[in-house]
């Protein structure tokens, strides 16, 4: 059958190209926000332990009751909020797209998650770019309010902080957007473990405000759990969509275990907080660098006078994979980005990077 997936699939999807990870095989890998640590042994060891509870014969709870709760206990989640659980908060981001209306517009700041973009386009809706202010990374604030009118989007992302840029939005500009908006505007606060804001306190104020967040950056991003926080009769429309079992057994019990004993992860997160602070003084440092400051556990960097394409492949020759952001072009050219490692992973960085701007 000649040209079958032409005449079957949509062209927005044969259009598309499929989301890449770079291989890091025997690489130090600070290109994917994850948490340098594993888990201490004592903790692992009870954990195991909790797992052979999980009757893996059976479906998971399909509410994921015991974990809900849990989620609710441990990060403070407002009674009057109503919440969906998502095999990662990129489930999520599906799962809320997937609900619009087929004519619906979706707005993002960028540069931002490529996800957003990623999903609205493979469901055939509208995706539209604001970019941001060049010079602080800062909302444009007329241009997003124009945007706003124009194309009346029926639902804004906004990453707090942004991603790939490490920022914290101005708050005041966000609560113009959630004022201004006739839609819902989704913050997600992927890094909410390493800044201090969030807008879950404002949940109550905002009937279209929701707040994704993720296990993913605090250390659990094997398992693939996000949660989305708003308002019931929105989150209730959204719950229909999702497939039944979508967080299986072992996410279930594993992640209510690492939260009632999440101690340990409160100790990776302030030590990886205070490695970003040394990296980025060591970044400053260097003469043909600009390090921008960052609420998150990466660091976006720009590279003067020299094409950040060759940094990159002289830190991978060296053993360190980051990621290289110059391809996306526009305000990320000549941009990479490092994620915060652990402490000796970050001085591997550091000299190679050294090396690397000598060369
Ligand atoms: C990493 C990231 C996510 C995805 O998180 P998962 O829960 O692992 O799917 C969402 N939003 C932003 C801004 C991110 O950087």
């Amino acid at each position: 059958m000649p040209n079958l997936p032409a005449r079957l699939f949509r062209p927005e999807l044969l259009s598309m190209s499929a989301y890449k990870v770079a291989d890091a095989k025997n690489l130090i890998k600070l290109d994917a926000m994850e948490n340098p640590y594993p888990w201490p042994e004592n903790i692992q060891q009870a954990w195991l332990e909790a797992l052979k509870a999980c009757a893996i014969n059976r479906y998971p709870d399909p509410e994921a009751g015991a974990l809900s709760a849990e989620l609710r206990r441990s990060q403070h989640i407002p009674e009057n909020s109503a919440m969906l659980l998502g095999n990662g908060s990129d489930e999520i981001i599906q799962i809320l797209l997937m609900a619009l209306a087929a004519d619906a517009c979706i707005l993002a700041p960028e540069p931002g998650f490529v996800m957003y973009r990623q999903v609205a386009q493979s469901l055939g809706l509208h995706y539209r770019g604001v970019p941001l202010r060049a010079d602080s990374f800062e909302l444009d604030m007329p241009a997003m309010l124009t945007a706003i009118q124009e194309w009346r989007p029926a639902l804004i992302f906004l990453a707090y902080p942004n991603n790939p840029t490490g920022n914290l939005f101005d708050l005041q500009s966000i609560k113009q957007i959630l004022a201004a908006s006739s839609g819902l505007v989704v913050i997600d606060e992927a890094y909410a473990p390493f800044a201090d804001a969030s807008f879950i306190g404002e949940l109550e104020n905002y009937n279209n405000l929701l707040v994704m967040r993720t296990l993913s950056k605090l250390g659990l991003a094997g398992l693939r759990l996000g949660y989305l926080l708003g308002q019931p009769e929105i989150v209730g429309q959204l719950n229909k969509i999702r497939l039944p079992y979508n967080i299986n057994c072992l996410t279930q019990a594993t992640a209510e275990f690492a939260l009632k004993n999440g101690d340990f992860l409160q100790e990776q997160t302030q030590n990886i907080r205070e490695q970003r602070c040394l990296v980025y003084k060591a970044l400053q440092a260097f003469e043909n660098i600009e390090a921008y400051h960052s609420a998150a556990n990466f660091i976006l960097f720009r590279t003067k006078g020299i094409a950040a394409g060759r940094i990159f492949e002289s830190l991978k020759q060296q053993g360190v994979l980051i990621k290289n952001l110059s391809p996306q072009g526009g305000l990320l050219e000549n941009c990479l980005r490092v994620t915060i490692g652990a402490p000796d992973e970050n001085q591997v960085f550091l000299n190679a990077l050294q090396q690397a701007l000598i060369l």
